[in-house]
Formats: C-alpha cells, structure tokens, sequence
C-alpha cells in the first residue's frame, strides 16, 4: 500500500527486527536512510536488496518535497535511521509533519528504541515519563535543560553520549538533587548490556572511576517518586521503613 512508512530497526541485536519491517522494507519502492552503508549492510543481512537514497539532517529539506511528489503519486517509501525508531532523535519528523500536512498516509512499523527499552527494565516508574532528547553537551547548555525539569514528577530519559556523561552527572546531581535515582542504560540489546541502578551522587563516582564506554540512556527519577521532596532519596526511606517494620 502506498505511503510514507516509519520502519524502526535493531538497536544492536540483529533479532529484533520485526517480520514487518523486512516485508515492509522488501516491498518499499524507495528506502529513505540516515546512512545508506549502514542501512545496506543491515538489508544484505536478511537478503533484501532495495532502492536506497540518503535522508539526513543535511539534506532532509532538500529531499522532502520529492519524497512528498513520489508519495502523491502513490509510492510506498521506507523510512529508516541508523538504529531503533526513525523521528526520535534522528531524521524524518519534518518529513512527516508535511506529508500529514499534504493528507499523504504515514505509517509507523514499530519496533525497538532506546528510549522504551531503557525505560521498562530501569525499575523506575513508568507510569509517567518524559524524554527530553540529548544532554546539552556544554555544563551551561545543560544545566539550563535541567533546571526547569527539577520538579517535573515525571520519570526523566535523556540520550547521552559516552564523553559528556560523566560531567552530565554532576550536572544533573548539582540541578536535580545528588540522592535522586537513577538507571544507566548501556548497550542495550548488545553483548555488554547493562543496567547501572543508584543514586546520581553514586553514578558520578562510579562512571569517574570506570571512564564510561558504549552507548549509554540515563534515567532520572521524577521529582515527587517515592514522596521524597525533590526526589531526594525517596526509595531508600521507603525500603528502610518496609526493613523496620518487618
Ligand atoms: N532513534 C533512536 C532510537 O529510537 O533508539 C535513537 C537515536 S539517537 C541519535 C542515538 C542515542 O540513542 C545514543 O547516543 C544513545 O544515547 C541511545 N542509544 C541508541 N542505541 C542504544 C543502545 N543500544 N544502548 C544504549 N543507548 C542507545
């Protein structure tokens, strides 16, 4: 069928493709990729041979309205990043706002991302979350991200990169409180997938020890989690009144 497809990928284990993607994907006419090399070695991997075109963040505008005349004209085009969910943190959310725009079919093939996967297994609530994208990569860029966020009850995802973070976990202990928990997310779906459980304060000394390596999603607790003002060590008064009480 004809439309603008959003075909999420592995973030690191081959497997989690979905039997959807690949038919989708086989089927498409046009295959829209952040990196045409990375996104032709994934589609030899399951024998599927496509018409591939770059779409990044150079040439994203440029590009779009020939993706909007080829869907017009009834085309069924494949969008896909480098890894996880096309449109979130990556190309493609200016693509579909304009072929929304235009009345043009946009239709997500789900699949993995960072951002849930890291989220389910944090064992942080997940009844209510927010996903504030990268870390600002200066301490004055990101403090400023983080200061409107410090009473925000909703648990906090943010995308990180391996050199900046342990300077973002200062950052976020000095701005959100040094006993809030936390998860560190590292390589999911990957042979050294890890989840990293503490408190921010606990985090920075671990990650300064280690120097921090691989690909990495940090989870804040939200401010009022555990009823701790701020956040600050709410878990913990939590499980030592369960301990005394039993
Ligand atoms: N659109 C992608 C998604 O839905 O997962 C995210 C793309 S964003 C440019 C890349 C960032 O996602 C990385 O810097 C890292 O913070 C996070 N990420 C991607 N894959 C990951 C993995 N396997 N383990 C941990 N974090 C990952």
């Amino acid at each position: 069928d004809p439309g603008l497809y959003l075909v999420s990928t592995p973030i690191g284990n081959l497997e989690d493709i979905t039997l959807r993607a690949l038919r989708v994907l086989r089927g498409a006419s046009l295959v829209l990729a952040e990196d045409t090399r990375h996104t032709r070695a994934l589609l030899s991997h399951f024998g599927i041979r496509a018409s591939l075109h770059s779409f990044h963040q150079h040439n994203e505008r440029h590009k779009q309205a020939l993706v909007l005349r080829q869907l017009q004209q009834g085309a069924a085009i494949a969008l896909v990043s480098d890894a996880g969910t096309p449109a979130i943190n990556d190309p493609g959310a200016d693509l579909v706002a304009a072929a929304a725009a235009a009345g043009l079919p946009v239709i997500p093939v789900p699949g993995p991302s960072a951002v849930l996967a890291a989220l389910v297994a944090s064992g942080l609530p997940t009844a209510q979350f927010l996903y504030c994208g990268f870390t600002a990569p200066k301490s004055g860029a990101r403090r400023k991200q983080l200061t409107p966020l410090a009473g925000q009850p909703a648990t906090l995802i943010f995308f990180v990169s391996p050199h900046s973070l342990v300077a973002a976990l200062a950052d976020a202990a000095a701005v959100l409180g040094g006993q809030r928990r936390c998860c560190l997310a590292r390589e999911l779906t990957k042979r050294h997938e890890e989840f990293w459980r503490g408190t921010l304060e606990e985090a920075l000394a671990e990650f300064s020890a280690r120097g921090p390596r691989g690909e990495f999603v940090l989870l804040v607790e939200g401010a009022a989690a555990g009823g701790g003002g701020g956040g600050a060590a709410g878990g913990e008064a939590g499980e030592g009144q369960i301990l005394e009480a039993l």
